[in-house]
């Protein structure tokens, strides 16, 4: 996994996903070498660029023309360009665009959570994945909704971590946001 530090920022675009909670989203999507992976809300490029390594292919979405450069920045830092198809456009827009989808991480959604899952599910393959991950508490339950309505099997963790920093009497715990992880399986 690749510290947190090791990405290019920008301040006006969000991300990148915190190492941890890249190792429990890239452990549980379960990715494979062949998979297709689209990244909605792409931001910084935190998920795409550990989905690249690992995948066959990944179109990195974001409606944020700063976030798809900032995440062009980090593929090619990380010599994963060939991999990535970038695509400035909103989400609902792109799904046109794509045959298919194996794993479907959704990192914002402007509003469009509900549709974004629905237009996605019918573009997942029959054993595919939709992974949403959320710093709002509005966001699991209208997930968890979508998601249920559509007949997929949930899995959902809600993680608090906290990391250790040194200070002079020893390493002190700082916290992190909450985040919650909500894995839908077709
Ligand atoms: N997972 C990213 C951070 C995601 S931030 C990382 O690890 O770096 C969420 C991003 O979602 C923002 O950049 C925002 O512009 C984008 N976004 C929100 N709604 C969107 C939509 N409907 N279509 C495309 N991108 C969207």
């Amino acid at each position: 996994m690749i510290p947190d530090n090791d990405f290019i920022t920008n301040k006006d675009v969000p991300g990148p996903t915190k190492e941890e909670i890249r190792c429990l989203v890239i452990c549980k999507s379960d990715v494979a070498k062949n998979d297709i992976v689209v990244d909605v809300g792409c931001g910084t490029g935190g998920l795409t660029v550990e989905f690249a390594k690992r995948a066959k292919k990944v179109y990195a979405i974001d409606q944020n023309i700063k976030a798809i450069n900032t995440t062009e920045e980090n593929l090619k830092k990380h010599n994963l360009e060939e991999k990535v198809e970038l695509m400035h456009i909103d989400a609902l827009e792109a799904f046109k665009n794509i045959a298919k989808i194996d794993i479907l991480m959704i990192g914002g959604s402007g509003g469009n959570l509900t549709s974004i899952i629905e237009e996605g599910h019918k573009k997942i393959s029959s054993n595919g994945k939709i992974i949403v991950t959320s710093i709002l508490v509005e966001t699991p339950p209208e997930a968890i909704k979508i998601m249920n309505k559509l007949n997929m099997k949930l899995n959902v963790v809600n993680v608090s971590i906290s990391k250790g920093k040194l200070i002079e009497r020893g390493t002190m715990m700082l916290a992190n946001n909450p985040i919650t992880i909500i894995v839908g399986k077709k």
